[in-house]
């Protein structure tokens, strides 16, 4: 059992309220002290919200109110993202774990998983039956925590999912995401680069999914200094014009879907449309389509091999 560590109420809702004083004079989102909270004290959002824990005579933290302090000060003056001062992230329905070894899965990449079940549900009146895509193999290349392979394998119930990292580090953060959900017999996981450790499904591939690095290498350093001072690198930097990766995913997963495969990606704001022509020209895909994120964004990409 993981110790605990009892302060009252009162203690707790003034340690919040000075907390919260300090992220709105750094320009922080003051709600970022109640995530803070809720993973590390145990207190639910409403409580956190109504300030009812305030009348409690006694809250129980994972930790000594001290350590909270010593968290919060790392959060304020080294901008380190609060998910890895908690070691966890939300995403879709899922809490994974997160250390600085893998980047924190963003809300928009949420969409992807959308996007694949979309793609892999032919319309009412096709003749293919849907165990084609759903059915099969799927990749995540670059999977970092684990996200979207956690996403594509409780999507797809029936599918077995490669998920692939050059990093042993995230490989390892990935893998305790899978044994905590319980998907560890559902996702296979590689290190290596992209689709370099999958060579015994060439051609066999249902579904190919990826959030590659697709950063302009000289934009990393001003990235917000939360990313370019914590995140790894080696998950934003797409090259000198961002499109390393990209390239070499429009150029190599021909020779690993089936036909009738998906390729799936997300991109930067202004790359979709240079990915859409990129597959174009490779001449092995079709149905190439480009869809939004939440906020309006150009941001995925979609084809078909043929
Ligand atoms: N979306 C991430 C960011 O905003 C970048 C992730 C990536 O390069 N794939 O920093």
């Amino acid at each position: 059992m993981r110790q605990e560590f009892c302060v009252s109420g009162q203690t707790l809702w003034q340690w919040r309220t000075a907390a919260r004083q300090q992220a709105i004079t750094a320009n922080i989102s003051a709600e970022e002290v109640d995530w803070l909270l809720q993973d590390l004290a145990g207190l639910d959002r409403l409580s956190l919200r109504l300030e009812t824990f305030k009348d409690r005579a006694e809250i129980l933290l994972c930790l000594p109110l001290s350590e909270l302090t010593t968290l919060w000060e790392h959060r304020i003056q080294d901008r380190v993202p609060v998910q890895y001062l908690t070691g966890v992230a939300p995403w879709r329905e899922f809490l994974l774990n997160v250390s600085p070894a893998v980047l924190i899965p963003r809300p928009e990449t949420e969409c992807l998983i959308d996007l694949a079940i979309a793609a892999a549900t032919p319309p009412p009146d096709s003749p293919l039956p849907t165990s084609l895509l759903t059915h099969g193999h799927w990749a995540d290349l670059g999977t970092g925590s684990g996200a979207i392979a956690i996403g594509l394998a409780t999507a797809f119930p029936a599918a077995m999912v490669h998920a692939v990292d050059y990093s042993a580090a995230a490989l390892a953060i990935a893998q305790s995401n899978a044994q905590k959900l319980n998907l560890a017999d559902r996702i296979r996981f590689y290190e290596g680069s992209w689709l370099q450790p999958l060579a015994h499904l060439k051609g066999k591939l249902s579904g190919m999914v990826a959030n590659p690095p697709y950063i302009p290498s000289q934009m990393v350093p001003d990235l917000q200094p939360e990313v370019a001072r914590h995140e790894p690198h080696l998950a934003l930097d797409g090259g000198m014009d961002g499109f390393d990766c990209l390239r070499h995913l429009v150029a190599a997963a021909p020779d690993y879907l089936q036909p009738g495969g998906v390729w799936l990606v997300e991109t930067m704001t202004g790359q979709a449309i240079a990915v859409a022509a990129l597959l174009q020209q490779q001449g092995s895909y079709h149905q190439i389509q480009i869809y939004p994120d939440l906020a309006g964004i150009d941001r995925f990409v979609l084809a078909y091999r043929h």
